[in-house]
């Protein structure tokens, strides 16, 4: 997943020795990679400061890239050059920065990023612009080969190799990359009904492919959906398709566990997602649960299927098997530190926890009689939607229709929790006190059993 990344550290290149930053010693470990904390100065930035600043509403609605903000352009004097006033004012902007990102992430509770990590030990790689270009099977100049970008875009696009003229099926409730990739590639594309967790309806994907029982099929199995974690049933995927006179040479399964497919495994009792059966890739996200602070993910299929992929790319004498050419070089070794710091136990227990708290908290929900979700195999918890846009925002919590949901991640504690839950307590009587508003139904979103409204209480 090659998406811009902030590392724009100046660099020179020179081909025997490497990358050096003028004046870096490769050998010396920074020790403290965040910049220091500026006092902050209310003169270059309204916002923060005595309190004298005018108050600037912001109508930034998280996740739907709404801006209202804009600020003016700065153009620099001809012969400008960085003066140390220059670098104060960068560093106290920093600071700042830094600082808001802080206050936010004490709030940040509906996506689904764990946001407690350190990766200070990595601070010394940050001088070397680490590419990571063409196939992921073959050294670059740093050693450093892995796939990482868009999951998603990437397995189907495997699964149109295999099969040209195959139809994609995918639930509803299936991540957008999903269908953007049927745009991408200009698949025949058809949408499967899901049942009220979210899951796939098997059901309705049989009388699906017997529409279309002419065409190799390339399905997408969720593991965790987006909005609610749900779990497509793999098994009963893969039965369905049998049913329907699919051989294993005319279908490919591309499971999508961008949210749960790394904590998926170290739930008891979860069915398994393995190469043992007849599946053609699986993706996971690494700055999700996993918690890297750029987005990366890896994608795992097999190699047959990456042979029908591969083009040879003469000048990077590199055999490409991606989408994009150059990928961030740092994220597999983020992914690396982490994996390894951790350990399976360590996951294993991140996992135990993250469903402990999450249970935690759609209790307490119902006890307050707030209706609220949460499937078996997952650490989503759904809810009733907050009726105050401030607190939905404060709370950074993911909304669509009448529900919004907490993604329960490893820095979410049961402290926070309850931060969050005296706040809606508190609050939420207020939101329906004209007696013109009640509580939403979020039956058909969650089922009548979940739903607390007036008429399902
Ligand atoms: C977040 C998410 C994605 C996208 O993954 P990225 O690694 O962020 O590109 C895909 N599918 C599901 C279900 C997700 O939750």
């Amino acid at each position: 997943m090659a998406r811009p990344s902030g590392d724009a550290c100046p660099t020179t290149w020179n081909a025997s020795s490497g990358v050096h930053a003028k004046g870096f010693h490769p050998t010396v470990i920074t020790k403290d990679p965040l910049p220091p904390v500026v006092k902050i100065d209310a003169s270059v930035n309204g916002e923060a400061g005595n309190g004298n600043e005018k108050k600037v509403k912001r109508e930034m609605v998280l996740g739907r890239n709404v801006h209202t903000m804009s600020l003016e352009i700065v153009e620099p004097d001809a012969d400008d050059e960085i003066t140390g006033e220059r670098e104060a004012q960068m560093a106290s902007m920093l600071a700042r920065y830094r600082k808001s990102l802080l206050e936010r992430t004490k709030h940040h509770l509906g996506y689904p990023y764990n946001l407690d990590f350190d990766y200070g030990a990595l601070g010394q790689l940050q001088h070397f612009s680490i590419n990571n270009l063409g196939d992921p099977f073959i050294e670059s100049n740093y050693g450093v080969h892995s796939r990482q970008f868009e999951g998603n875009l990437h397995g189907i696009l495997v699964g149109r190799e295999v099969f040209p003229d195959g139809v994609l099926y995918a639930s509803h409730e299936s991540h957008y990359s999903i269908f953007k990739a049927a745009r991408m590639y200009r698949m025949e594309c058809v949408k499967v009904n899901t049942l009220v967790s979210g899951e796939i309806d098997c059901d309705d994907f049989k009388a699906k492919l017997l529409c279309h029982k002419d065409k190799p099929a390339i399905i997408n199995v969720n593991i965790g959906t987006t909005v609610k974690g749900a779990v497509d049933d793999l098994d009963m995927v893969i039965k369905k398709l049998e049913e329907a006179g699919f051989t294993h040479d005319r279908f490919y399964i591309h499971c999508d566990g961008a949210l749960f497919g790394l904590m998926m495994p170290f739930v008891k009792l979860a069915p398994k997602v393995t190469f043992k059966k007849p599946i053609g890739s699986v993706s996971v996200s690494g700055h999700k649960f996993v918690g890297c602070p750029m987005p990366c993910g890896v994608q795992i299929t097999r190699l047959d299927h990456i042979k029908a992929l591969s083009s040879n790319v003469e000048y990077l004498a590199s055999r490409d098997a991606t989408i994009m050419g150059s990928r961030n070089g740092h994220a597999p070794i983020f992914l690396w530190y982490t994996l390894n710091k951790k350990g399976y136990r360590g996951f294993k227990k991140e996992v135990q926890k993250c469903v402990r708290n999450a249970h935690y908290l759609k209790d307490r929900l119902i006890a307050a009689g707030i209706g609220a979700m949460l499937n078996e195999l997952s650490s989503t918890v759904v809810f009733e939607r907050p009726q105050d846009e401030e607190f939905v925002r404060k709370w950074q919590l993911a909304c669509q229709g009448n529900i919004a949901h907490v993604v329960v991640m490893p820095n979410i504690t049961i402290e926070k929790l309850d931060v969050f839950l005296n706040e809606i307590v508190q609050k939420r009587p207020t939101w329906f006190q004209d007696g013109k508003h009640q509580p939403p139904c979020i039956a058909s979103d969650v089922g009548e059993e979940h739903c607390l409204c007036a008429l399902h209480k």
